[in-house]
């Protein structure tokens, strides 16, 4: 029996450049007992842990689940329960389609102290470094993040009730509904809204397309665009900040 109180933090890795994760995150990495970490942190992070810290893959790896949620929830309490602290490493904010508060909420019936350190999400880092502002003055005054797939494995109805507005949208999870995105804007006679995809945001690996929503699924074809992307519909796609190339890649940390 361990004398460690139980606990699980939940914390924002980021959206794949190592340095965009805040001190607390690393801090709580240090202080893991157990880290269970998901597909789309950067490994590289996992060097902040202790040596003596054990480390679980429980993402998702060619299509295939490593656990399914239920086996994630059950390992956070029970290795809580027996070494003490748990950081639930999640890729960039773990309450943005992150399921970060399900996990809480489990954690939380069986008596774990819980907390949780935001993340930079992908949803605005992966446009940022592309150069474009979620939201401009004259340009756009809100952004919604959407879920491509909901749990039905549907775009999100939102989808819809957003290209009636003026806001920028930007779509997770979204890139195998491309299609059907397209065909609810040319409903809007909205054609000639920019849309630009991004993927592998902030990573050396970043890739991107920008077109309108006439041309970007060639563009996505001729480019090979794939997930995991972030999609933003909208005018400030067309503002983009002229960007010096800010990123290198580090291969450790230190
Ligand atoms: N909690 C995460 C989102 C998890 S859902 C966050 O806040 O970023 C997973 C989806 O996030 C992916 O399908 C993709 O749409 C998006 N995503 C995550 N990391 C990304 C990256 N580096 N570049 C582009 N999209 C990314």
């Amino acid at each position: 029996m361990s004398l460690k109180i139980p606990k699980l933090t939940v914390v924002g890795a980021g959206p794949g450049d190592i340095d965009l994760i805040t001190l607390k995150a690393i801090k709580a990495i240090e202080s893991a007992d157990v880290v269970l970490y998901d597909a789309l942190i950067n490994e590289v992070l996992l060097e902040y842990a202790s040596s003596r810290a054990e480390l679980i893959f429980v993402g998702k790896r060619k299509g295939c689940y490593a656990f399914q949620q239920e086996q994630i929830n059950e390992l956070i309490v029970s290795k809580a329960k027996s070494f003490g602290h748990v950081v639930r490493l999640k890729g960039g904010d773990p309450f943005v389609f992150g399921r970060g508060a399900e996990e809480i909420d489990y954690a939380r019936q069986f008596g774990l102290e819980t907390q949780v350190v935001p993340g930079i999400t992908s949803a605005i880092a992966a446009p940022a470094y592309q150069g474009i502002p979620l939201t401009k003055r004259h340009v756009s005054e809100s952004f919604w993040v959407i879920t491509g797939t909901t749990k039905n494995h549907q775009l999100s109805l939102d989808v819809t009730l957003a290209a009636k507005s003026t806001a920028t949208i930007v779509i997770l999870m979204g890139m195998s509904k491309l299609e059907e995105i397209v065909r609810i804007f040319s409903e809007e006679n909205r054609q000639e809204t920019p849309i630009a995809i991004v993927q592998n945001g902030t990573t050396s690996n970043e890739k991107v397309g920008i077109g309108t929503m006439e041309t970007i699924r060639d563009i996505v074809e001729r480019k090979g665009l794939a997930n995991p992307a972030v999609i933003v519909i909208g005018d400030v796609v067309k503002e983009r900040a002229v960007l010096t190339s800010i990123y290198k890649e580090v291969n450790a940390i230190g």
